[in-house]
């Protein structure tokens, strides 16, 4: 059976539905494949369920230190069990949102594994067969999006595969609090889950390879959050290469790794491997029915399966590296008609850059002007306090000889951050020295992730201090902090000594 479509979309995460939606509002007809279920990695195995869990253990460490504002509770307990069915209930209520939103928008739903073949025809893979039996349809389209999005990386170190070293998706699925997680890697999801489980009561130890913890961001930041951390009981190591994992015969694993050219090891009960994510782009080449096992399972790829999936991509003029797709600013491939958008392209592998991705596609489809600009990422770390930034930091000015000033405000005198005890944060704004426009602004205090969208605004259209002033800021709020920093960039803040 052969279903003409303006545009096809294969992945439904955050990058794929939000293009298909996008493509339907600008009246293209439009039909989206998804193996899984919507939502894509983002709802149901990334940014919602560790943002619950955050909310969850956060909400219990601030119960437990209620005495600060007078309120004393006893006998606080953690039932884990209710707390993943409360993850699992946010998850659920944003994966039928998504579904409820595409087909109001007459998007055609098709639930399997979409191969790409040539001329711009896709092969569906039924994840169940179809009222007629069928368990697979052709159909094709003037335009295709590829959204197939990522999954978790291991390291090629020596015991990855033993039982009890997971991956985020693992430590989801884990129905117990573990006693003890070793956490391999202090990026974004390595800091969220050691607040999760060090709040929960677990002993929580990060290695980091790097210097220091969330390594792009500034120094600043990553020296308060170790701090903080190490506070709440993390035992974290920096500069630490994971040389092997063994089973500890005393039950659980040993992390064996090398520190300051000394070899070191640490146990626990499980292991956490944190160090990024794998484009999931072979899967949109290769046909499940040859290769069944990745069909089942992303993390089975091996080099065979990359280098057939670059080889048949290659063959219908797609260029592929490292396992990303390569694209142009507006995620056209090099096959006419042919997009890729998401963790499957080289970038930054955040939802919202999905999103504006697949928004940017479908307006160059439908024949729009594409306008976000996709140069200017907010990065958002949501362990507490928040952590954000977007634009350059100080070091990037320093390292580009580009001359900026600072403002800086500490919000030791927000009266927002004293009523909620917060006040330990800041909030820092970098401007060009001679235009005064804004070019970056890191953030580490109370909702940081909702206010880095102001200084976002702001770089996208080139805003000044000045211009940014124009608008007030209501009192009492977190937001006050940012006026500050503005105002110090103007020649001084009000409420500073
Ligand atoms: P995905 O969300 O991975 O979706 C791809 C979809 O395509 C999947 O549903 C998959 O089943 C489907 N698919 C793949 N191949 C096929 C095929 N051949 N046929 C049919 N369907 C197919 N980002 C943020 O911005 N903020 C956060 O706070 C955040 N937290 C995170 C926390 C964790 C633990 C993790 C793992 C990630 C987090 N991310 C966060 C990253 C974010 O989840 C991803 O960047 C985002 O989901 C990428 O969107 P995508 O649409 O490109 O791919």
């Amino acid at each position: 059976m052969m279903s003409n479509f303006d545009l096809i979309v294969i992945g439904g995460g955050p990058g794929g539905y939000v293009a298909a939606i996008k493509g339907a509002q600008l009246g293209l007809n439009t039909a989206i494949i998804e193996k899984d279920r919507f939502g894509g990695t983002c709802l149901n195995r990334g940014c919602i369920p560790t943002k619950a869990m955050l909310h969850a253990a956060d909400l219990y460490r601030e119960i437990l230190e209620g005495g600060r504002f007078g309120i004393h509770a006893e006998k606080v307990t953690v039932n884990y069990g209710e707390v993943l069915d409360y993850k699992q209930e946010t998850i659920d209520k944003l994966v039928s949102g998504v579904e409820q939103l595409l087909k109001a928008n007459g998007v055609t739903m098709l639930k399997g594994t979409g191969t790409l073949l040539a001329d711009r025809q896709v092969k569906v893979t039924f994840a169940e067969p179809a009222e007629d039996g069928a368990t697979e349809s052709y159909y094709d389209a003037e335009h295709i999006i590829l959204a197939g999005g990522s999954y978790p990386a291991k390291l090629p170190v020596e015991g990855m595969e033993l039982q009890g070293v997971l991956t985020s998706d693992g430590l989801f699925a884990l129905k117990e609090i573990p006693e003890s997680l070793t956490i391999i890697g202090g990026g974004v999801i390595g800091v969220e889950f050691a607040e999760v489980f060090s709040a929960l009561g677990c002993k929580v130890t990060i290695l980091e390879a790097l210097p220091k913890l969330l390594a792009n961001l500034d120094k600043e930041i990553s020296q308060n959050l170790k701090m903080i951390l190490k506070k709440r009981g993390v035992d974290i190591h920096t500069g630490a290469s994971l040389a092997k994992i063994e089973k500890d015969p005393a039950g659980g694993l040993i992390c064996h790794y090398t520190e300051k050219d000394k070899d070191q090891s640490i146990s626990s009960q499980y292991v956490l491997c944190a160090v990024g994510r794998k484009p999931n782009a072979a899967g949109l080449f290769l046909d499940p029915e040859e290769f069944a096992d990745i069909a089942e399972n992303s993390a089975a790829l091996t080099t065979k399966h990359l280098e057939a999936a670059a080889q048949t991509a290659h063959a219908l003029g797609i260029t592929m590296e490292r396992g990303f797709i390569e694209t142009d600013i507006y995620g056209q491939t090099g096959a006419p008609g042919i997009y890729a958008i998401g963790d499957i392209v080289k970038g930054i592998q955040l939802a919202h850059v999905a999103s504006a991705q697949g928004i940017t596609a479908a307006e160059k489809i439908a024949g729009h002007t594409p306008n976000v600009d996709l140069a200017i990422v907010p990065s958002c770390i949501y362990t507490s306090p928040e952590i954000a930034s977007v634009g350059i930091t100080e070091e990037d000015a320093k390292a580009s000889a580009t001359p900026v000033k600072v403002g800086k405000y500490i919000t030791s005198a927000n009266g927002k951050s004293l009523i909620s005890k917060e006040e330990r944060g800041f909030v820092k704004i970098i401007a060009h020295a001679d235009t005064g426009e804004i070019l970056g602004a890191q953030m580490m205090c109370a909702r940081a992730t909702d206010m880095i969208g102001e200084m976002a605004t702001a770089i996208a259209n080139k805003l000044t201090p000045s211009q940014l002033l124009k608008g007030m800021r209501a009192h009492p709020t977190y937001n006050e902090a940012v006026g500050e920093a503005l105002e110090e960039l103007e020649g001084g803040a009000i409420h500073m000594a």
